[in-house]
């Protein structure tokens, strides 16, 4: 029997409910294998990703986080054992792949991604897979992706909402379009908590989205962000411009030929946040609470608007008026007002300052 090239029998027989899809075939398996994907963290999001990546036969998938296995990961993060407690994930996670998948070559990278050793971290890699923790990750692994001319499958998680979303280079906009700087103060699963399914959820929908990629089937999630509420199962779409103003893909933006160690964070457009003083010259606002808490623990004189439900409540809602989001400093609030805006909602600010300054106000 001949042997398409570089399939043995043996990956023949380990691939055959995949090769036996129509869109998939037996090119789209040795595209799998000449595929090379780097995923970024390997906690919550990363187990699951990791996993069918390694499974359906990706060539090759790098591994980057510094981090130990510890016991009250196990409940999520489900490339681990209770033995692997105190392990470095990216060994004891490469232990488990390689042994699900011998023939994928698996390679483990001990060390936090930041501004410094991202672009030599993401050399040589096909697409990348945005699975961290934490902001500093994020925005260096988002800069570094953007200039190398990668995408990203992006996945984030805050206690049983989760994101999704691609960002890739000619496609659509870039993540610094939808979040230009990070937030002051992030919370992170240690502190938050999470519910532990969500993370398997997101992580599987992200290998999705990396697979689709390499095979160029279906439609990429790039220029749409997709939220999912795990406790209602409610997915909401927003799609996503490209900002003119964003300073890493827009008109302005500084790209040089060599890469420096940070991109500047630039200053907020300035007209997103407002103080007490510039809502008197507002006039007549409408406030929205955006934090989670249900609707009767809302601040008084604001309609209750949680994040996740966001544009729900302001489709109802007519969109010449103007409103003003607040949450509990500030923080959420401005990421929420910058979303909205990038979803083509056009009068829409932040309460700086948040809820101290809300109770504040004289109305
Ligand atoms: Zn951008």
């Amino acid at each position: 029997m001949n042997m398409p090239a570089g399939l043995s029998a043996l990956e023949l027989e380990r691939y055959a409910r995949q090769v036996c899809l129509p869109e998939m075939g037996i090119a789209g398996q040795q595209a799998l294998k000449g595929a090379k994907v780097l995923i970024v963290g390997v906690g919550g999001l990363g187990s699951p990703l990791a996993s069918y990546l390694v499974a359906a036969g990706v060539g090759k998938v790098g591994l980057v986080d510094p981090d130990q296995v510890s016991l009250s990961n196990l409940q999520r993060q489900i490339l681990y054992a209770t033995r692997d407690a105190d392990r470095p994930k990216v060994w004891a996670a490469k232990a488990r792949l390689e042994a699900l998948n011998p023939e994928v070559a698996i390679v483990g990278h001990e060390e936090a991604l930041d501004a410094s050793n991202a672009v030599r971290l993401l050399t040589g890699y096909d697409v990348i897979a945005d699975a961290t923790d934490n902001f500093a990750a994020r925005y260096a692994l988002m800069d570094a992706a953007w200039r190398l001319g990668l995408p990203v499958v992006h996945a984030s998680l805050y206690r049983h909402e989760g994101q999704l979303a691609v960002f890739a280079p000619g496609e659509g906009p870039c993540y610094r379009c939808l979040c230009p700087t990070p937030p002051l103060t992030a919370t992170n699963c240690a502190d938050a908590g999470v519910f532990g399914v969500l993370p398997g959820m997101l992580g599987t929908m992200q290998a999705n989205e990396v697979l689709k990629r390499i095979l160029g089937i279906g439609r990429s999630l790039s220029g749409r962000f997709l939220m999912v509420e795990a406790l209602t199962m409610r997915f909401t779409e927003i799609g996503m411009a490209a900002d003119p103003a964003c300073p890493l893909c827009g008109d302005h933006a500084g790209v040089t030929a060599d890469f420096p160690a940070e991109l500047p964070f630039y200053a907020e457009a300035d007209d997103l946040e407002l103080d007490a003083a510039d809502l008197r010259d507002l006039g007549e606002v409408t406030f929205l609470d955006v934090r989670d808490v249900p609707s009767a623990a809302a601040l008084a004189g604001a309609r209750p608007a949680p994040f996740a439900r966001l544009l729900d409540e302001l489709a109802t809602l007519p969109v010449e008026r103007r409103y003003v989001l607040v949450c509990d400093f500030g923080e959420q609030s401005r990421h929420a007002a910058r979303m909205l805006r990038a979803a083509g909602v056009p009068l829409v600010w932040s309460l700086k300052g948040g809820s101290r300054v809300f109770e504040g106000l004289k109305r």
